[in-house]
């Protein structure tokens, strides 16, 4: 069982294969400590995403083991798992509603002023404030009204209030502006602290802040270290 977990995440030899004709990660060896940030990059197709699958167990390895705390994903049950593991995409789910129902989603049991609370620490609360209904605004599924800057904040907020020790992100492509990506920096920090993270990076500035950078190619470890080292 993982109750109270650290967040601490160990691939052991792990080989990975979607389909008979191609490996998608060739025995990878890698460690995740509790409260790391840890930076996936990497061309297109050189496994990435298959690590962050891997680790929600969406799959499970062709060969070796992942490992939470020591245990394999295997022996864990998947609820307690997705309890203590959040996602945000770099497209974020966001389904017609408010954005108080919005935020959430994560958490059913949460207050109004715990949502507040969450949308403030991470900076979308100003932004909420501005729109015509406020909390009670109602965004369409893709949340079109909102910009993309706007639903990475939307998405910590939820991260934040679901208060899980991992936390997977698949940092947004779309360019952003200055001031906002300073926001989304400043967010990031909080939403952050005190949580295993692993960012599929996109931005610099993401890169350099973490603790670990790990380059894939072709489903291998071409290099890893921090941003000095590398
Ligand atoms: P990107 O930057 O484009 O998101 P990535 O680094 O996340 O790339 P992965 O999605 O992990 O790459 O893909 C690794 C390999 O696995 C690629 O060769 C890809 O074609 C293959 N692959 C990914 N998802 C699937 C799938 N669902 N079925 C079959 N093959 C897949
Ligand atoms: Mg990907």
């Amino acid at each position: 069982e993982l109750d109270d977990i650290k967040g601490h995440i160990v691939f052991d030899q792990v080989q990975f294969s979607y389909d008979e004709d191609r490996i998608a990660l060739h025995e990878i060896s890698l460690e995740m400590k509790p409260g790391q940030t840890v930076a996936l990059v990497g061309h297109t197709g050189s496994g990435k995403s298959t690590i962050a699958n891997l680790i929600n167990r969406f799959y499970d390895p062709t060969k070796g083991a992942v490992k939470i705390d020591g245990v394999d994903l295997r022996d864990v049950k998947l609820d307690g798992l997705r309890q203590n593991i959040s996602v945000v995409l770099q497209d974020t789910f966001i389904f017609s509603g408010t954005i108080m129902e919005n935020i959430r989603f994560g958490r059913p049991d949460a207050s109004d002023e715990e949502v507040i609370e969450a949308a403030k620490v991470v900076g979308a609360d100003d932004f909420i404030q501005r729109l015509a209904d406020g909390y009670e605004t109602e965004v369409e599924e893709r949340g079109n009204i909102l910009s993309a800057g706007e639903r990475q904040l939307l998405s910590f907020a939820r991260a934040l209030l679901a208060n899980p020790k991992i936390i997977i992100l698949d940092e947004a492509t779309a360019s952003i502006d200055t001031e906002t990506e300073v926001k989304i920096q400043n967010a990031l920090k909080k939403l952050l602290k005190g949580r295993t993270a692993i960012i599929i990076a996109h931005r610099l500035s993401t890169i350099r802040d973490s603790d670990n950078i790990i380059v894939l190619e072709h489903g291998r470890i071409l290099e890893q270290g921090d941003h000095d080292e590398l």
